[in-house]
């Protein structure tokens, strides 16, 4: 399913056509987050903007397979993310600050999420590779889980889609989960239960058909964890973050989004909001963009 909006496809059908404009305002839209998120990630600033300048470069070089799986922040998101573990700069750590901060004794610091990666790639293009296959194994399970958290969403049940991110995104236990939102545990296992049984039951429908057969799909909790850091299927969109840190939104999203930028503390939409309000710093940014543009016109040139 091609998840990008009018303004994405808009911008890669002009640097894929060679337009000269294309791929400055492409860099200038998402360079900022980016930066925002390395930081968040790695101490050391200049090793921060030559991770988000080759993340730029991994994006070039994989353009042609690259289908709109996820939105064009999420895939610029998660190439950054790889770079940043690949290059052993930023310790293994959840994309969750929530998960980092009851972890504080690394003691299962090589268990996290990051750790399950395959270790350092060599090159941009067999990234871009290992992103495609991700893409297509984790596609049918991010179908279900997108499908779940909509429908929490759209009833406004976010105490119950708040439970299903500790548990799944941040990979929290069952009592931290109660405690994080005030709920009993037994209610925790409860919602757990039945979202897994739904995600199952998706998959087992979009089965039906295929020669697969009919066994109930076994989900292992580390690989939910995966799909949702690489699809980000519960995350605001920036404009909502815009509409939080304005505090135009409804009261029930005002909420949610403080919900999931404070307490489960989702890095890649703290990027956003911080992003939103440093836009003082645009002469870091001007910098950056310069080095981006210098370091891929040969790129260009080959689209
Ligand atoms: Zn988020």
């Amino acid at each position: 399913m091609n998840k990008l909006s009018e303004a994405e496809r808009y911008l890669l059908d002009a640097v894929r056509r060679g337009d000269e404009q294309g791929w400055p305002q492409l860099v200038e839209r998402y360079q900022g987050r980016l930066l925002a998120f390395a930081r968040s990630r790695v101490r050391n600033a200049s090793d921060a903007e030559d991770l988000v300048q080759e993340a730029f470069i991994g994006l070039l070089r994989g353009l042609e397979r690259f289908r709109g799986d996820s939105s064009l922040e999420t895939y610029l998101f998660s190439i950054l993310r790889r770079r940043i573990i690949d290059s052993h700069r930023g310790r293994a750590r959840s994309v969750c600050l929530l998960r980092d901060t009851l972890r504080t004794s690394d003691d299962d610091s090589d268990t996290g999420p990051e750790a399950r990666l395959p270790a350092s790639d060599p090159t941009a293009s067999t990234y871009a590779r290992r992103e495609e296959t991700r893409g297509e194994m984790h596609g049918a399970l991010a179908g279900a889980i997108g499908g779940l958290v909509q429908g929490y969403k759209e009833t406004l049940n976010f105490r119950d889609l708040q439970i299903i991110e500790l548990l799944f995104y941040a990979q929290l236990k069952n009592a931290e989960v109660g405690q994080a939102v005030g709920a009993d545990p037994g209610h925790v296992a409860t919602i757990k239960h039945r979202s897994l049984a739904r995600i199952r039951k998706h998959l087992m429908d979009q089965q039906e058909g295929s020669s697969s057969g009919t066994d109930q799909p076994d989900i292992p909790d580390a690989l939910l964890t995966e799909v949702w850091e690489d699809h980000r299927p519960s995350c605001p969109k920036r404009s909502t973050i815009g509409g939080y840190h304005l505090g135009t939104l409804d009261a029930a999203w005002q909420d949610y989004t403080d919900f999931h930028l404070n307490t489960l503390g989702c890095r890649f939409c703290m990027a956003n909001l911080d992003d939103l309000k440093q836009s003082e710093d645009r002469a870091d940014l001007d910098r950056l963009r310069q080095r981006v543009l210098q370091s891929t016109v040969g790129f260009l040139k080959k689209h």
